[in-house]
């Protein structure tokens, strides 16, 4: 586990100011250096003691009713999902790292009810289907609430809503829109303004928000992943991991899963490889492999605490064009995230994850956020593989003739939505004809996103594009607008 010694300044200017409506003040690069320094570049969640030993790897031949790669959420998910409902299906899950080792257990760890990566993104994709959409959503989150009691998985919950705040006048009214449409479809949120906004949170680039009250939280990601392999192997469900899928192939009927130092001969497969998805012959052309970066603080004491309110303690989105998410922990560290990165070929290991600067932005985006917290260290930084597709949600690609099916395409807002993916997953794997398949969200695809070299060339430019747009507006504003206008959504 590498760690940050000396952190190297990238040459920036300590502008006083910014973004016209807030007046934040600048960090000093000495503030982020010291709060840096030292910093494990590894994720919080995984560095646990409960960390649990890695079940053994595959060696030899096996064979199984349903084969399942990947062991994050979706695939802990499908594993679980399916021995309910079939406790003599034989099921074999493989994980090519250790379980949680890929986004579940990097995430921001915030809960949220839409299946849709939001609201507003249904309606965009799927205006015709929102209300069904909206109503699955909330059953999966009350599923996924009753298989957390069921199973007794303890994962620091804290059900106290989320926030989206605007940092920015100008995105006022489009978050009063939000607030409208959340209205509309019957949740329960509060409109708050600045005043009331910073009196939940002492955050000077807040002018406005929303509180959806009901129906998300925070979780410790990595405990519910480990919970969720507990389960699954509770079930009978048979899980190895370092064991990575080199080969899928039809084999008779079925399918053969070839690894390293053996084989699964399966009727069905699910591929619950999210991200690594952009690596798979017909998936990469609908999805990107991109990366986003988080930081966490050292728990803040309750004297800091007190300095920045939170007292509710809910998830936080804001509404810059490359959003910031963050969230406190059950011993109040300060997890905060939201720095998008994109590796030529869709690299899952970039070495920008180890680069001081990547973190460095992050940390100045941070101490611009809380000001009044210049005193506290950051003691862990890490980046994590996102699903990035054009409709910013789950997506179904049947295989091999419907004996295989991925599913993924999350964009970053899955912790939840991962349940409803490995559901309808399954259904497609064994044929079912329930209502809820003949939705476009299952039937569609979405769009695709071209290959290298113009897969690199658009999102370097967009990349670049978004680090500076809250701030300085003028031709960025318009590259977003034509960006849109082509059809992939920021
Ligand atoms: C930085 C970050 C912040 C996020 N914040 C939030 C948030 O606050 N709220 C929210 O709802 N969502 C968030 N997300 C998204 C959420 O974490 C994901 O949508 C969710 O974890 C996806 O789960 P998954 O099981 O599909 O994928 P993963 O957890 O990535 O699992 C895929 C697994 O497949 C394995 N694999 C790949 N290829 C193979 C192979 N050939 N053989 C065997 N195994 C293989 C990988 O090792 C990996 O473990 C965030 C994601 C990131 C990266």
């Amino acid at each position: 586990m590498r760690q940050i010694q000396s952190p190297k300044r990238p040459s920036s200017s300590n502008a006083s100011v910014r973004n016209g409506a807030a007046m934040t003040l600048e960090p000093t690069e000495a503030i982020i250096e010291k709060a840096l320094s030292g910093a494990k570049i590894f994720p919080l969640w995984l560095d646990h003691p409960d960390r649990p030993s890695p079940q053994p790897k595959l060696r030899g031949v096996i064979p199984a009713d349903l084969a399942i790669v990947g062991g994050g959420f979706t695939g802990l998910w499908a594993a679980i999902q399916a021995k309910e409902q079939d406790p003599s299906c034989e099921i074999v899950l493989i994980e090519a790292g250790e379980i949680a080792f890929g986004a579940s257990g990097r995430p921001g760890g915030i809960v949220s009810t839409s299946i849709m990566h939001g609201l507003k993104n249904a309606v965009r994709v799927f205006p015709d289907d929102v209300g069904e959409l909206e109503r699955l959503g909330q059953e999966n989150l009350d599923g996924f609430r009753d298989t957390i009691d069921r199973y007794a998985i303890d994962a620091d919950f804290e059900w106290n809503g989320e926030m989206t705040v605007a940092v920015n006048d100008r995105e006022l009214p489009e978050l009063r829109e939000e607030f409208d449409l959340h209205r509309k479809y019957g949740h329960d949120v509060e409109w708050l303004d600045a005043e009331a906004v910073r009196r939940h949170l002492n955050c000077p680039d807040f002018v406005g928000g929303m509180w959806s009250h009901e129906r998300s939280g925070t979780v410790h990601p990595a405990k519910l992943a480990w919970g969720l392999k507990a389960a699954a192997i509770s079930l009978g469900v048979k899980i190895f991991e370092h064991t990575r899928m080199d080969e899928l192939r039809p084999i008779g009927a079925g399918l053969r899963v070839r690894t390293e130092s053996g084989e699964i001969t399966a009727h069905r497969v699910f591929l619950a490889t999210n991200a690594w998805g952009a690596k798979q012959k017909k998936v990469k052309r609908r999805i990107m492999a991109m990366r986003d970066h988080v930081l966490a603080t050292e728990p803040l004491t309750d004297e800091q605490l007190a300095r920045i309110g939170w007292t509710e303690r809910q998830g936080i989105y804001d509404t810059r064009t490359e959003l910031n998410y963050l969230r406190l922990t059950k011993d109040n560290r300060i997890v905060f995230g939201g720095s998008v990165g994109y590796a030529f070929g869709n690299d899952l290991e970039p070495a920008s994850d180890e680069e001081i600067s990547t973190y460095y932005a992050l940390a100045r985006d941070f101490f611009r956020k809380f000001p009044a917290l210049t005193d506290v260290r950051i003691s862990h930084v890490w980046g994590g593989p996102i699903d990035y597709c054009l409709r910013y949600s789950m997506y179904f690609e049947p295989l091999h003739g419907g004996r295989a099916v991925y599913v993924g395409g999350y964009t970053g807002f899955g912790v939840s939505g991962t349940r409803f993916g490995a559901r309808i997953g399954l259904a497609l794997l064994k044929g079912e004809k329930a209502p809820e398949l003949e939705l476009d969200i299952v039937r569609k695809k979405p769009a695709m996103i071209p290959p290298e070299p113009f897969r690199w060339i658009g999102a370097r430019i967009t990349l670049a594009v978004l680090k500076d747009v809250d701030t300085k507006g003028g031709w960025r504003l318009w590259w977003i607008r034509f960006v849109n206008f082509l059809g992939y959504p920021i």
